[in-house]
This record gives C-alpha cells, sequence and structure tokens, in this order.
C-alpha cells in the first residue's frame, strides 16, 4: 500500500540498508565466480576443484538471490525486487519506484503520486 502522508526518508533508513546490504552480497558473489573458477582451474587437480568451486558458488548464488528476493520495500511493503514470479535487481522498488539510496537524496523519497500532486 502506498501512502501519500510526508515521509521522513530517514524512516526508510533501516529497510534500505538491508535491501542495499543484500545486493550487494548478490553482486559480490556473482563477481566472485571468475576469480575463484580460474584458482580452480591452476590446480592440478582442477577437475575435482571446480566441481566443488561450482557446487559451492551456485548454492552460494540460489540463497542470495532468494534473500533479494524477499526484501520488503520499506514504503510499499512488497518486494522490492520482484513483480510476480519476475526477479528485476533494479535500483528502483518494481511496485513504488522508491530508489535504493533514497535516504540519502531525500527528494527521491516521495511516492510519484505525490510528486504530481505538488506539480498542479
Ligand atoms: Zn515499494
Amino acid at each position: 500500500m502506498v501512502e501519500n502522508r510526508p515521509v521522513d526518508p530517514k524512516e526508510y533508513q533501516p529497510g534500505l540498508k538491508k535491501i542495499r546490504k543484500r545486493r550487494l552480497c548478490l553482486w559480490f558473489i556473482i563477481v566472485v565466480y571468475l576469480p575463484a573458477m580460474m584458482w580452480a582451474l591452476d590446480s592440478p587437480d582442477y577437475k575435482a576443484r571446480a566441481t566443488v568451486v561450482f557446487i559451492v558458488w551456485i548454492i552460494a548464488l540460489i540463497i542470495a538471490v532468494v534473500f533479494a528476493c524477499i526484501v520488503r520495500c520499506p514504503r510499499c511493503g512488497e518486494c522490492f525486487h520482484t513483480h510476480g514470479p519476475t526477479f528485476l535487481p533494479f535500483r528502483r522498488c518494481l511496485h513504488c519506484a522508491l530508489h535504493v539510496n533514497a535516504d540519502k537524496r531525500a527528494a527521491e523519497a516521495e511516492t510519484p503520486e505525490a510528486r504530481f500532486k505538488k506539480k498542479q
């Protein structure tokens, strides 16, 4: 549910910090794949190591994606990165368009409807 009352952006800070932390974890796991696989393939026992690295990495990726999917938007209460069955790790809430850095940028904290009303 989108509220139209004036909101202090600091109110969203704990929820947005949680979203940023989960996004960072997801991107870290994605980026770490290449160096981990290069390390595994560089060893004499590369088949076994590459298999272990891949299995550990895919499990970590699944866990990070699940945690990123279920994180809730502090403004609307919906899943921040999920709309229906689709996972889209955008920087804005897929339901109310709250930016992931809205607590750092006060102008972004308003709902699109509130901004539209101000212009009229
Ligand atoms: Zn939202």
